[in-house]
């Protein structure tokens, strides 16, 4: 089984102290836009028989999210197959849109190529535009790319800052989703699994029916017993008031 490490981009206590938002547009915060992202590939991904550890979760307290290198370095104890770093982009003038995906400097092999594989299938989805894949500036060699050492890519997925982006993000956020689990298990050589049919399904109702008999039938013999156990306690009790009746008797003047 393949394992994806998957990296919803910040989230974690900043160098003040405070919830790392990332970039943050009007109410609309990063942090949240790649956690219902990370979530929807999670459920997707494990669907198609991959093993998902996410570096954070929805909910988590802030001080217990790790950092960037922290982040890494699960990944690579967790001997992860693949690292997918999930973010949105931002700038300036609103007008800046589009998909880019990221990979380190200087790329080891096949980052490049998985970088490709997940970028084309986001446009096929439907992007603003086709950004590329980009290798980072040495100066700005991001560490979650640069640490990991299995292949390792940062998708920023759209502009904060653009309102078409936004739109597009929020239309198309499930089928995106989709798109960068097919780029990983294209990279990795595997196939999408067919949806369950319909046979499978009354195969597996049929399977959970019997399941449920078998729970009923165990819960009559509980009852059943119950009943015999109060039936032994209420003998026994009516023992007990004879029992007082009679010494009663016997010690009354
Ligand atoms: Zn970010």
């Amino acid at each position: 089984m393949k394992t994806l490490m998957l990296d919803p981009g910040h989230g974690g206590l900043n160098a003040y102290g405070y919830e790392d938002p990332g970039a943050v547009s009007g109410s609309r915060l990063e942090r949240e836009d790649v956690m219902r992202l990370a979530d929807l590939v999670a459920a997707d991904a494990r669907e198609q028989g991959l093993r998902i550890i996410l570096t954070r979760t929805a909910g988590q307290k802030p001080a217990t999210v790790p950092g960037v290198t922290a982040r890494a370095t699960m990944a690579n104890s967790a001997g992860a197959d693949l690292f997918v770093s999930l973010h949105r982009n931002a700038y300036g003038a609103a007008s800046a849109q589009g998909v880019e995906v990221l990979v380190q400097t200087t790329p080891i092999a096949g980052e490049e190529m998985l970088a490709g594989l997940i970028l084309a299938r986001l446009e096929a989805v439907g992007i603003s535009r086709n950004r590329g894949v980009k290798r980072c500036p040495p100066a700005n060699n991001f560490a979650v790319l640069r640490l990991t050492k299995m292949p390792a890519v940062l998708v920023e997925l759209g502009f904060i800052t653009n309102a078409e982006d936004n739109r597009l993000y929020d239309l198309h956020l499930p089928a995106y989703a989709r798109a960068i689990v097919e780029g990983c298990l294209a990279y990795l050589g595997l196939v999408r699994r067919p949806p369950a049919t319909d046979a499978d399904t009354a195969d597996q109702l049929a399977a959970l029916r019997t399941q449920l008999a078998a729970k009923d039938a165990q819960i009559a013999l509980l009852e059943q017993q119950t009943r015999q156990a109060e039936a032994a306690v209420e003998q026994m009790r009516a023992k007990a008031r004879e029992i007082y009746r009679l010494s009663g008797e016997l010690i009354a003047p």
